[in-house]
């Protein structure tokens, strides 16, 4: 803190500096000499003139009958009498009223005050706390937000096909506007684009531009957090103008979260310039009327934290989420990049997708370089797959690492925890059909088992929720049932299964034991908006009855997990090889899983997985 405000300071001597040197070498004007009414009066007698130039400063030019010039201020005033004079005399004359106004005078009468005020400013900013930017602030001042129009497609952008769905719709009303207006369609204003870092958020954005092919305006979110209280607002307001004016078209908010954090949270209150940027990116989409044609797609990897302000209907009401890539999204992502690359004929991208389990498509793309690098520096005019897998090795070796690759034991650990999900889920009545299943990281999450909700719930029974405790430990049954082993894997499930019981027996009043009560009664901190105390209401020894009622519900849920798994063991080998071989499985593929006769292991296993 202390070295940026010398460090500002330097920046203020300096250009101090440079305008005193400015001034010391500005061309001095022309010394006027001063001369007496009277004298001039005489060389007009004397015939020596030949026009007088009269400006309102009391100045003279004058030019003699030897056509020479000079000019002068004069001592004393004149007046009417000196014009008769020269009308007398029969000298031309000309007067002529100057405004006054001359930049250079003007800006040698207002540099004292302007040096004032930035010092002031400098201080200020110093007591303030916030960080040096007045350098940045007049840069990006000057920035003018000018649309690119982007050639990238959708073509460009592999492995994420659900969201290239999604954003087609987007891509047609660009298109023809009318089309859906004369239907009387609301058209979404805002998208949010959520997906882990280099999955591509950024490329689709500018891809749904280069597909409607119309003009593309960005900024991203961490760009306001430093600056000046009022200037992120007012940039939004110039971009959101600037986008008006060459509509339809898109405004893609990178990296929202950075503004867009939940408001007020925190008891040092907001940030107020975020909370300003955020309030004009919101009040901006809720100027838009149904003629305006732009599109504001926003993209982030930590939805969580998300003010809710911006996911209301009529800003970022539609999701589009990106995950990782599976296997073949991996290997559509390598084709893409190796597009115009020689490659020889070893190189074999089915191979490579394989062994890229935890790569983003940002790390794809950066694998494709490293190998063409690679095989320029040895000197060759293809990339083979030597210069693949070295690359492999340096992107998961690179410096700020963070993919994670997944081990051939993990993902098998992994594939039959998240098959032990599913399956499980699959056989309860109770539970949500399955949607998806996949080994792809995601976070923290090995794998995720998505389960589809048939409708929306109001109502919860107990027998829904001893399901949902079972299919959210099957993944720990399944481990332990496989492996005879448990891992870290299985932390989250338990965490949630075990509140989800808690709830049940403290909340829901649905342990027979303990009967229809609530035990604890939580203080919710409004402006924190979590859960900060529980009070307890009830004694040690119901203390004790709650422990053992939350430990057999798990218990019990646990068991019918273990007992649909036991019961099915081949199955559950059968979707976990499905899933080392696929990494997400969905639809059609998995119904057939959950239904046909399982083969024989011989006959399951293809050659190329066994050998692994
Ligand atoms: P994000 O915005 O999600 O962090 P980017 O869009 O900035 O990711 O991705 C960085 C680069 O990685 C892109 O420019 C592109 O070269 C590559 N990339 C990422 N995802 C994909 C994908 N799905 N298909 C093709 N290339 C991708
Ligand atoms: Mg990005
Ligand atoms: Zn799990």
């Amino acid at each position: 803190m202390k070295t940026k405000r010398q460090q500002a300071l330097i920046y203020l001597l300096v250009l101090v500096a440079i305008v005193v040197l400015v001034i010391a070498f500005l061309p001095k004007g022309e010394e006027v000499p001063r001369k007496d009414l009277s004298e001039v009066i005489d060389m007009i007698n004397n015939g020596e003139v030949k026009l007088v130039q009269i400006n309102n400063d009391q100045e003279l030019t004058i030019t003699t009958t030897q056509d020479d010039q000079f000019k002068s201020t004069l001592l004393a005033t004149y007046g009417g009498d000196f014009i008769e004079r020269l009308e007398a005399k029969g000298v031309a004359y000309d007067v002529t009223y100057s405004s006054g106004f001359d930049w250079g005078t003007l800006f040698l009468t207002l540099l004292p005050f302007a040096l004032i005020i930035g010092l002031f400013w400098f201080i200020l900013r110093g007591a303030r706390g916030a960080s040096n930017q007045a350098f940045n602030f007049s840069r990006s001042r000057a920035r003018l937000f000018t649309g690119t129009r982007p050639t990238v497609t959708f073509a460009d952008v592999a492995g994420v096909d659900e969201a290239k769905q999604e954003l087609q719709e987007i891509v047609e009303f660009l298109k023809s506007p009318e089309k859906f207006l004369a239907l009387g369609a609301r058209i979404p204003k805002g998208v949010l684009l959520v997906g882990p870092p280099g999955t591509g958020k950024t490329l689709l954005a500018r891809a749904v531009a280069g597909e409607a092919e119309v003009p593309y305006y960005s900024i991203s979110g961490s760009e306001f957090v430093e600056m000046f209280v009022g200037v992120g607002a007012s940039r939004v307001r110039d971009l959101f103008e600037q986008a008006k004016r060459n509509a339809p078209c898109i405004v893609f908010v990178d990296e929202i979260d950075a503004v867009g954090r939940h408001r007020g949270a925190g008891l040092g209150g907001g940030h107020d310039e975020r909370e300003q940027t955020l309030n004009q990116i919101l009040v901006e989409m809720d100027g838009f009327d149904s003629s305006t044609n732009i599109i504001v797609i926003s993209a982030t990897n930590r939805p969580d934290i998300l003010d809710p302000a911006l996911l209301r209907p009529g800003r970022f009401d539609r999701q589009v989420t990106l995950d990782r890539p599976d296997i073949n999204g991996r290997k559509g992502i390598l084709q893409v990049h190796v597009k115009g690359k020689p490659l020889e004929s070893s190189a074999n991208l089915d191979i490579i997708a394989r062994q890229t389990a935890g790569f983003s498509g940002a790390d794809l793309a950066n694998l494709v370089n490293e190998a063409a690098i690679l095989a320029a520096r040895r000197g060759k005019k293809t990339i083979g797959m030597v210069e693949f897998e070295e690359a492999i090795d340096r992107v998961i070796a690179g410096p700020e690492k963070k993919t994670r690759v997944i081990s051939q034991k993990e993902k098998e650990i992994i594939a039959y925890h998240e098959a032990g999900h599913a399956l499980v889920a699959k056989r309860l009545p109770n539970a949500d059909p399955v949607h998806k299943v996949s080994i792809v990281a995601r976070g923290m999450m090995g794998g995720y088992t998505r389960l589809l909700p048939t409708e929306e719930r109001h109502l919860w029974t107990r027998s829904q929720f001893n399901d949902m405790l079972a299919v959210t430990l099957a993944g720990h049954a399944a481990e332990q049932l496989v492996f005879g082993e448990l891992t870290t894997g299985a932390a989250d499930d338990i965490g949630r299964a075990t509140k989800l019981a808690r709830k049940m027996v403290t909340t829901y009043g649905m342990s027979d034991k303990l009967g229809p009560r609530t035990f604890g009664h939580k203080d919710e901190l409004v402006f924190l908006g979590k859960e900060i105390a529980e009070q307890k209401d009830y004694s040690d020894k119901v203390a004790e009855q709650i422990d053992e009622e939350v430990y057999s519900f798990i218990h019990r849920a646990h068991e019918v997990a273990t007992e649909v798994l036991a019961k099915e063991r081949d199955r559950l080998a059968w979707i976990a090889e499905r899933l080392i071989a696929e990494e997400s499985i969905e639809g059609e593929t998995l119904e057939r899983l959950f239904n046909d006769p399982v083969p024989a292991r011989e006959e399951r296993i293809p050659a190329e997985q066994s050998a692994n």
